[in-house]
């Protein structure tokens, strides 16, 4: 029993480190190249310019422009798909949408979520300060340096394409909205021009490289390739019992009481333990580099799962890897004086289904321990099942650029992400999409996303641009019948 306990701290801390990602910075002695290139900017000073023009959702447009405009002036041939103060889309790619090539597509998002109190910063939270060895502010991370890395790699290829033909375009699709659901960027644009982009793999935002995943090597760096996402659905349960009057005599059922019951009877649901091929293949991965116990158990989470589910699910990350999932995120009645029975009552639920679960099923289990109680149960919001990306030829080819740019101290393992990102517009089109960003990022970096100091390591802004040359290098070589 104790054994077990033990083992599932270790487990939850590496889980906690996969799910929300990076710890530690790799090799101190890697030497940053070349402050300034020939145009005279450094990619840092780069990433600094893009911090300062805040982008928060809804109002990305002058950043788009700026980063557009950098586009085009470099050579890259852009289309604006939506130029408007609160959507700003556009491609920059190595060859015309139009040739209608094999597309493979580098998506970022251009805005930011606000910086809330700006006396939590260190420095202002869009001064873009470059201090310490890193960029500073709103976005440093999430998501402007990927945006850097993708243009900054794709430039590289200008050249090559003067010499000779290459059998894909290179696309970076630079979006809006995607902290506020997407849906004037990547769906907005995967809705109305997916013809025109013409995507053979999408590259976007995910997992991280991190420290302290292999409890037995802290130090190996993991980099967890984002494969698939849980299913978001949204469901609303409302009592309307024709009951009404006064407190004080109070009736046998009335809206709140039975609201109250049958969201009782949801939160006491003890959810199974199901282990999607993904999960366990990332984790037996990492398993592998653990010592005996810790590895059985993490190359068998189908067999271990049910033994150890109170466990697994007396832990809300190791829960959300290995469960469906249900938030009661709202609560609410009608209107009226505290002495006033209400005759409407309603709770939201925030679910989070595995890939593998299906949707009918779920509801069905719902509807079954409800049934006792005067509520309906109502679908607010759900989104399409998509399957996982196939560990096929992209994701070996970032795979192994990732080892190119790392070298072999690294390990590199496919995870299921358990919120949402842009890559399901593209995954719900039978696009594969892989979300990395392929960078090695502190703790204490990866906490600062969506809080204060945001800080982007510029050591690590140059690694991952070197990522994704090699990776389009990689690619290039790939035949168009692999995939
Ligand atoms: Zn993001």
């Amino acid at each position: 029993m104790r054994y077990y306990r033990f083992f599932f701290s270790l487990f939850r801390c590496g889980l906690l480190a996969l799910v929300f990602s990076p710890l530690f910075a790799i090799g101190q002695d890697i030497m940053i190249r070349g402050t300034s290139d020939p145009d005279g900017f450094s990619p840092e000073e780069f990433l600094s310019r893009y911090v300062q023009i805040s982008s928060v959702s809804g109002d990305e447009q002058e950043a788009g422009r700026f980063l557009s405009s950098f586009c085009r002036e470099q050579g890259l041939y852009v289309h604006v798909f939506t130029d408007e103060p609160d959507s700003y889309n556009f491609a920059a790619s190595l060859y015309p949408l139009e040739e209608g090539r094999p597309n493979i597509i580098l998506l970022n998002h251009i805005d930011v979520v606000p910086a809330g109190d700006a006396h939590g910063w260190r420095f202002p939270p869009f001064s873009g300060e470059i201090a310490d060895g890193k960029v500073w502010g709103r976005g440093a991370i999430d998501n402007k340096a990927m945006g850097v890395m993708q243009v900054l790699a794709s430039l590289a290829f200008l050249d090559t394409l003067a010499q000779r033909e290459l059998p894909y375009n290179v696309t970076v699709l630079a979006v809006s909205s995607e902290e506020v659901g997407g849906d004037k960027g990547a769906r907005l644009v995967t809705d109305r021009y997916m013809d025109l982009l013409n995507p053979a793999v999408v590259f976007g935002e995910g997992g991280a490289g991190i420290y302290d995943l292999i409890e037995a090597k802290p130090e190996k760096p993991v980099f967890g390739i984002e494969v698939i996402q849980k299913r978001r659905l949204y469901l609303e349960v409302v009592a309307a019992v024709e009951a009404s009057g006064h407190g004080s005599v109070p009736r046998e059922k009335y809206s709140a009481k039975e609201l109250v019951k049958a969201v009782n009877a949801i939160l006491e649901i003890k959810p199974k333990i199901i282990v999607d091929p993904v999960v366990q293949d990332g984790l037996g991965m990492v398993g592998d580099h653990e010592k005996f116990l810790r590895r059985k158990v993490m190359n068998n989470l189908g067999f271990y799962g049910p033994l150890l589910a109170p466990y697994f699910r007396s832990d809300p990350l190791v829960a959300s890897m290995l469960t469906n999932t249900m938030s009661l995120t709202h609560l609410d009645n009608s209107p009226g004086a505290y002495n006033q029975i209400p005759t409407y009552a309603r709770a939201v639920f925030d679910c989070r289904l595995l890939p593998q679960t299906s949707q009918i099923e779920f509801l069905a289990q719902i509807q079954k321990v409800i049934e006792p109680y005067e509520v309906s149960l109502n679908i607010l919001r759900t989104s399409p099942e998509t399957s996982s990306s196939s560990q096929g030829a992209f994701y070996y080819a970032l795979e192994e650029s990732i080892y190119k740019v790392y070298g072999d101290g690294v390990e590199v393992v496919p995870f299921m992400f358990v919120a949402v990102n842009d890559n399901r517009f593209f995954r719900r089109n039978d696009i594969p999409a892989y979300g990395l960003l392929p960078a090695i990022l502190t703790n204490e970096q990866m906490e600062s996303i969506h809080y204060f100091d945001e800080r982007m390591p510029i050591r690590e802004l140059y690694n991952g641009i070197d990522v994704y040359k090699q990776l389009i290098d990689n690619i290039m070589s790939i035949p168009e019948q692999e995939f």
